[in-house]
Order: C-alpha cells, then sequence, then structure tokens
C-alpha cells in the first residue's frame, strides 16, 4: 500500500512514537487521523503534520479505554475522511511494580489490581478496541487495510513488568489471530516490537535504570523514534507482509 494519500489512523498520535510516525508520513502526503487524550499535544502534533505536507489531517481526543468513545471516534473518523486505509494502536501507558516485595521475610506489598488493570485496558483492551473498529470499517469499504500493534521487547517477559509484559505478549497474539480472521478481506496485520527508544515514556526512567538498560544494548544507544517509523513504513509498503513481528531493539534481549 502506498502511504501517499491513504487515511492512516493513529492512537497515542500527540507524542512520542505516535507523533513521529504521524510526522513522517506527513512527509509523504498521507492523511493523518490522530487521537490521544492529551488534546495540547495533539494540537501540536496536528499544525506540525500539516506544516511537513500531510494531505488532510483531523486530531480526535478520546480515551481509547471507552468503547463508546472508539466507536463514535471511528464513525466520525470514516465521515471526514471517507475511509480508513491503516491503523497504527500505539497509545500506551507504563505502570512497573514487583508482583510482590518481601522484607525480612514478611510480604510488603502485592501489585494492586488496579495497577495491573489499567495497563491491560490501554495497551490491550484499547488495542482490541481500535482494532475492531478499524477491521469493520474495512471490511464493509472493502478495499483491504493494514493494521500494525506497537509491542515491545518486554514481550517475553521483564522485571518489574507483569502488567506490560502480558499486555504486549497479548498484543503479537491479537496481531497473529487478526492476520489470519482478517485475511479474507485483504486487510494485513503486522507488529512492531521496539526496544529502549528516546520517547517522553522513557524519559520517566530512573537514572540507574537508564544505565542499566543501555549496558544491555548491544548498539549502546536509545532508538530513535523516526527509527520506529520506519519500520511502520516497511509494513504498510510491502503487500506481502502479514501476522509477523518486526524487532527494531539495537539487539537487545531482556
Ligand atoms: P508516550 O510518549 O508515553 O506516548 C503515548 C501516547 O499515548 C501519549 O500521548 C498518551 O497520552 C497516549 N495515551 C495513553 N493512554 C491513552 C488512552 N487511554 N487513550 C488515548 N491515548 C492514550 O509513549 P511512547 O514511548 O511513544 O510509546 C508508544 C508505544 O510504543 C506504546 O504502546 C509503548 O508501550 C510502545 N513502546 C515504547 C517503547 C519506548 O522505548 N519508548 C519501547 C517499546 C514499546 P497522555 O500523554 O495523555 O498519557
Amino acid at each position: 500500500m502506498e502511504i501517499n494519500n491513504s487515511t492512516i489512523v493513529i492512537t497515542g498520535g500527540g507524542q512520542g512514537l505516535g507523533r513521529s510516525m504521524a510526522e513522517d508520513f506527513a512527509r509523504s502526503n498521507a492523511r493523518l487521523a490522530l487521537i490521544d487524550m492529551n488534546a495540547e499535544s495533539l494540537t501540536e502534533a496536528g499544525n506540525a503534520c500539516r506544516e511537513l505536507g500531510a494531505a488532510q489531517v483531523q486530531t480526535y481526543v478520546a480515551n481509547v479505554t471507552d468503547e463508546s468513545a472508539v466507536e463514535q471516534t471511528f464513525e466520525q473518523i470514516v465521515a471526514d475522511f471517507g475511509a480508513i486505509n491503516v491503523l497504527i494502536n500505539n497509545a500506551g501507558i507504563l505502570r512497573d511494580g514487583l508482583l510482590i516485595k518481601f522484607k525480612d521475610g514478611e510480604l510488603t506489598q502485592k501489585m494492586p489490581l488496579q495497577q495491573f488493570q489499567s495497563v491491560l485496558d490501554v495497551n490491550l483492551t484499547g488495542s482490541f478496541l481500535c482494532g475492531r473498529e478499524a477491521a469493520a470499517h474495512m471490511a464493509k469499504a472493502g478495499n483491504g487495510g493494514v493494521i500494525i500493534n506497537i509491542s515491545s521487547v518486554a514481550r517475553a517477559g521483564n522485571i518489574g513488568q507483569t502488567n506490560y509484559a502480558a499486555t504486549k505478549a497479548g498484543v503479537v497474539a491479537m496481531t497473529v489471530t487478526w492476520a489470519r480472521e482478517l485475511g479474507r478481506y485483504g486487510i494485513r496485520c503486522g507488529a512492531i516490537a521496539p526496544g529502549f527508544i528516546e520517547t517522553p515514556m522513557t524519559a520517566q526512567m530512573k537514572p540507574e535504570a537508564i544505565e542499566r538498560a543501555l549496558s544491555m544494548v548491544p548498539l549502546r544507544r536509545w532508538g530513535q523514534p523516526n527509527e520506529i517509523a520506519h519500520s511502520a513504513r516497511y509494513i504498510i509498503e510491502n503487500d506481502f507482509f502479514s501476522g509477523r513481528v518486526v524487532e527494531i531493539d539495537g539487539g537487545v534481549r531482556l
């Protein structure tokens, strides 16, 4: 599929990887529907994409965990653009913590259900809801489409990330399932599993965690958001890519 003139929906499009992908596609004259909860960053990202040459840009303030908001947003996108060609399920959050903590033989902490559930709600349920709505509109239009889920190197399991790792493995399972179910409609599904990429999300990490993380990366540097945008572009443009994960992580293994 060509990026030029395609309608590309990006969740979490206001900052970080979502904004970087939006800007990259804007340079190729894409039509962009950006969804985010943060109205301010969304407006800034939309303006930046217009300046870079996007054919059309609309922004939508919505929470991807809210079923009716997601349904209404996708209806509105189809009304505004006529069709959806690509969805990038990028919105995601971290709420790291150990499953349990013991001190002097005493249980001092358990990961609260809310901490676990909040990450599932955004990363997994949000991707499910947006994927479902995009697939329904794409199948109805009959012109195929592409859905990209953003996973992570943490999908293999990582200390302090019970919730996050579970969601990032989950989105890969959904990717393979959707590739199998939706291929008959000409809809391709792929996933990208980034390693440590320099975004506001990783800026939350403590300095010692950053140092530890970098020491595990064979290339000894952070990935840059445009390197993830490059992978999204590859999945969109390669018409035989489906049901697989592109790993962009500088060779790191957690
Ligand atoms: P980020 O800078 O935190 O950006 C995420 C965006 O998603 C934010 O604009 C955020 O809005 C939005 N968002 C969060 N919850 C939302 C919701 N319920 N509904 C709508 N929008 C929501 O993160 P990032 O680093 O760009 O990460 C993007 C994706 O890549 C995530 O799925 C992340 O797990 C994945 N990833 C990142 C890395 C990395 O190293 N950066 C590595 C592997 C995978 P608010 O600002 O309002 O919260």
